[in-house]
């Protein structure tokens, strides 16, 4: 057998018997071993990496982010609050980014709530950054934004327009648009066509990639609820070249499953070696219309189409009365292959966890909310949701499947942070929020590497990390990074490289 790569002198603490040498060929872990012994398989041509006693964990799987719209990201204006404290601070970083190029004009991460702006931005104060260029500000959730007049003109929204389903266009008094769009990210896509700074698009792509390996990330899931085949071609192409050199599932838009069908592609579609799947149908479910959008009814129109197509699904619920809707739609409904997903599941408390134990879904939960914007549910959550937000814990002890992901651009796709939240339910730099944590690392890892393991027959996606997060505590957690990232048998990340 031809050893393509061995990995030398790991601390392996997820490996029986004291394992220290782990051999890959053909993208997949064909050996491991302790000290020397897997060396005679070296040929010539296999890449040996002396790990120097660091950890070797299995690559860790971000089971639920956007992997475009993180790209964008980078190339738009920051307007967390951090960054710009108050609604002339936002002005003036876009003003700033205004005075060059042309086309849209784009900032991300407004924050309507007490510790942001305390209020949400109107097409007003954009048009303080530009008459001329359209602009857009995405709010922190990624489910609302804001556009000045001249963004609102490009996307034909007038005082006449109607909002489409399941999304808002925000009025004044009078019933102008106050350029406030809630739920309407595809609708703007499909209006106005895309609205970020394309050319460079690739290359924030390649950025992005990068930070999720320099975690240890190997594999990532795109929840876009609007995922179609242009969006199956895109990932295509950046992982043929080279920019996205990690494995990707896509999960299809529930209302792109016809294009899907037509293009040949069904639910477990994989393509580039592999690396590229089709995954769950996605639906979302809203309560931010006023009532849950889509009716029930309707939901279940919605899992049955997805049923008949071959597809489980994956249904974004965040407040409570959707996740109540979303279990008892999917307690009804069983998948037609693999388990349904519940996305979020962000206000849970016991008795809407019980619902979600019984309709057989897993959770795919973001405990680092819980890090990055702990003192945010404070000062915004009644007292006694906190313990039962993402409670990632009280899930795993009902019997509940959970995995994490970053949700990411919302919140940096660390997942060290996130497991140090579902271990602690601790913000970054507060008191705890109360409810169950997680009873060890090990089992928050459990639910960040998805179904790798470091042993023969396994694909050889592995992250070799430090500090041991096994032996570090878990204020520090957070600090982890990769030293070397491996996906399908090839180092695709180094430190410092
Ligand atoms: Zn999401």
């Amino acid at each position: 057998m031809l050893i393509d790569l061995i990995l030398r002198d790991v601390a392996a603490p997820t490996l029986a018997g004291g394992a220290t040498t782990v051999a890959i060929a053909g993208g997949r872990i064909v050996a491991v071993g302790a000290g020397s012994d897997l060396m005679p398989l070296a040929g010539p041509d296999t890449d040996i990496l002396d790990c120097g006693g660091r950890a070797i964990m299995p690559g860790l799987v971000d089971a639920h982010c956007h992997l475009f719209a993180a790209a964008a990201a980078q190339n738009g204006v920051d307007c967390r609050p951090a960054a710009t404290p108050d609604a002339a601070a936002v002005v003036k970083a876009l003003r700033t980014a205004a005075a060059q190029g042309d086309g849209w004009v784009r900032g991300y991460g407004y924050d309507d709530s007490p510790i942001g702006l305390a209020r949400h931005l109107n097409r007003c104060d954009l048009d303080a950054v530009s008459t001329v260029r359209p602009v857009r500000v995405e709010h922190r959730s990624g489910h609302a934004c804001v556009l000045n007049t001249a963004g609102l003109a490009a996307a034909g929204i007038g005082r006449d327009t109607p909002a489409p389903p399941g999304g808002v266009i925000v009025r004044d008094a009078a019933g102008e648009p106050t350029g406030l769009l809630l739920e309407m990210s595809g609708w703007l896509r499909r209006r106005a066509g895309p609205t970020a700074g394309a050319g460079d698009l690739p290359a924030s792509l390649q950025r992005f990639a990068r930070r999720m390996l320099s975690y240890g990330i190997t594999a990532a899931t795109d929840a876009g609820p609007d995922n179609g085949v242009a969006r199956w071609q895109s990932f295509g192409d950046a992982i043929a070249h080279g920019l996205l050199p990690l494995r990707v599932t896509m999960l299809a838009g529930i209302g792109r499953l016809p294009e899907l069908a037509d293009a040949g592609l069904r639910y477990g579609a994989a393509a580039c070696d592999g690396m590229l799947r089709l995954g769950h149908a996605k639906i979302m479910l809203t309560a931010s219309a006023g009532g849950l959008h889509p009716h029930p009814e309707e939901l279940a129109g919605m899992v049955n189409a997805a049923r008949r197509a071959g597809y489980p699904v994956a249904i974004h619920a965040v407040e409570r009365d959707a996740i109540v809707a979303a279990a008892l739609t999917l307690a009804d409904i069983p998948p037609p292959a693999g388990r349904h997903r519940i996305e979020h599941c962000a206000e849970c408390p016991p008795d809407v966890a019980e619902l979600v134990a019984q309709s057989g879904a897993m959770a795919v939960s973001n405990p680092g909310f819980l890090h990055y914007d702990g003192e945010r549910y404070r000062a915004t959550v009644p007292p006694a949701l906190l313990p039962h937000l993402y409670p990632a814990g009280a899930l795993a002890a009902r019997g509940i499947p959970v995995a994490f992901g970053s949700d990411a651009p919302v919140i940096e796709p660390n997942p060290w942070a996130a497991m140090a939240a579902a271990l602690t339910r601790q913000s970054a730099g507060g008191p705890a929020l109360g409810g169950q944590g997680l009873p060890s690392i090990a089992a928050a890892l459990r639910m960040h590497t998805g179904g790798n393991r470091i042993a023969p027959g396994y694909p050889a996606d592995l992250a070799i990390v430090a500090p041991n997060p096994l032996a570090t505590p878990a204020a520090a957690l957070p600090s982890v990074r990769a030293v070397a990232t491996v996906v399908a048998g090839r180092v695709v990340w180094r430190a410092g490289v």
